[in-house]
């Protein structure tokens, strides 16, 4: 079911005079906040610091780690003027943060006791996508969350790609998205690292990128001379590792994968609005029953709740508010005022529970919301895992591509690799294991997708 325009709007518009550029509007800032927060004072719990780097990045900065500026050519904005003058010395709007973090850092770290040394920033980054825009997904300004970290050595870099994985996944669980860990290959990875992590899920049988980490090594700490002097005083480059997930495609995932016949539906932290009450008014107890809702208003105005007062009948209340994903509705008439009740319906499964009064709180409804995103974790697993397949010819990835991930065996020529490639792309490779589905020669399990 596609996601009507009149909604959408409430959470972005890309009308803006540069296409690939949108403008977030409140439903979406509510949900990209709530992520931010989360994922913030995690990173920070495991000893980042926040920084926020100017945007502007000279020329001969971006362009000092060789490889890097190779992945990024194509897509960097230029700032070549300033007021009458033409710049000296091109400015970037950055791309990404590798190379001025990594100025600093270079300035920051010198000593043993200076590491480790972990930053992030949530930013706006700029690349001039050639491919067509798609709102949240590929634009050419996106919201992310940047993260940089510095080590003595391999084993303290590795141990911090773990401790992000942790940290990212439990973004993705309370988001309720499932997704697979994929290692890109060799030929995908994140331009001048040693390796990527990608995580990946499934919207409507194409996958998405939502988050990537990758360990740089040492490539980076010897093109920015990144050292610091060990207990025996010997200079040594650091390790550096970096890592981000993007807002926007957190929020196009949200909004994708949960969403039913009715309309959007969130997990109950990143509802837009969380609660909806709805009085069911006859003419002669209009503000009885008004006043008897605001009071529930009152009560669980930790939620994001909101009192309906609207002339719009109750039907046409609660059709409006499924639709955008209000994942608890309370409704309240003169009966339920004089039973001192007030009925409970769930968003999930339209489930209705009569509540009295006094046992509605904060309490009961976070029991409910718990359920509800339990539910939806479990909705949305199901989903995907209809949705990974294996194939054993050219044939059957051809017709699987665009149903989601599949696995299959790949060899490592290059002619086997281009042949699927017309069909696929390769999200991630393993140690061997499988067949080459291509030429029957042993080859690696591979993982497969058309991608967005
Ligand atoms: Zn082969």
């Amino acid at each position: 079911m596609e996601i009507d325009d009149e909604i959408l709007t409430e959470f972005y518009d890309n009308r803006y005079a540069i296409q690939g550029m949108l403008i977030y509007r409140k439903s979406a800032l509510i949900v990209v906040r709530e992520m931010q927060k989360i994922l913030e004072e995690n990173l920070e719990k495991a000893g980042h610091e926040p920084v926020l780097f100017p945007v502007l990045i000279p020329e001969d900065i971006l362009k000092k780690e060789s490889e890097h500026i190779k992945g990024f050519e194509t897509e960097v904005f230029w700032v070549t003027e300033a007021g009458k003058n033409k710049l000296d010395k091109k400015l970037a709007l950055r791309p990404t943060s590798e190379t001025p973090v990594y100025t600093m850092f270079s300035l920051w770290i010198r000593s043993h006791k200076d590491l480790p040394m972990k930053v992030h920033q949530s930013c706006a980054v700029y690349r001039y996508e050639t491919k067509q825009t798609r709102p949240l997904i590929r634009g050419r300004e996106f919201l992310w969350n940047e993260g940089h970290s510095a080590f003595k050595n391999p084993e303290d870099a590795e141990n911090n790609v773990a401790e992000i994985r942790k940290i990212y996944s439990d973004l993705l669980n309370m988001l309720c998205i499932p997704y697979r860990i994929h290692r890109r290959p060799e030929w995908d990875k994140f331009p001048g690292a040693s390796y990527t992590l990608a995580y990946d899920t499934i919207i409507d049988g194409k996958i998405l990128q939502i988050a990537t980490i990758h360990n740089l090594s040492k490539k980076f700490s010897e093109a920015f001379d990144i050292n610091y002097e060990d207990e025996e005083g010997k200079h040594k480059f650091v390790h550096l590792t970096c890592y981000g997930p993007s807002f926007g495609r957190l929020l196009a995932s949200l909004l994708n994968i949960h969403k039913d016949d009715a309309g959007l539906k969130f997990p109950t932290n990143f509802a837009p609005t969380q609660i909806v009450v709805v009085p069911i008014l006859t003419k002669g107890d209009k503000e009885e029953v008004l006043n008897y809702c605001r009071k529930i208003k009152e009560k669980l105005d930790k939620f994001r709740i909101v009192l309906d007062e609207s002339d719009k009948t109750p039907g046409d209340k609660f059709y409006y508010w499924e639709k955008r994903g209000a994942m608890l509705r309370i409704e309240a008439g003169p009966r339920d005022i004089k039973n001192n009740v007030v009925v409970v319906v769930r968003r999930d499964t339209k489930k209705k529970e009569i509540i009295k009064s006094d046992e509605l709180n904060s309490e009961k409804i976070l029991e409910i919301f718990k359920d509800i995103d339990k539910n939806l974790i479990e909705t949305a697993v199901k989903k995907f895992n209809a949705r990974l397949f294996n194939a054993n010819s050219v044939d059957e990835v051809k017709n699987l591509a665009g149903k989601g991930i599949i696995t299959i065996g790949l060899c490592e020529k290059e002619e086997c690799r281009n042949e699927i490639e017309n069909y696929v792309s390769v999200l991630g490779v393993e140690e061997k294991g499988k067949k080459c589905i291509m030429c029957g020669k042993e080859g690696r399990i591979t993982y497969v997708g058309k991608t967005y």
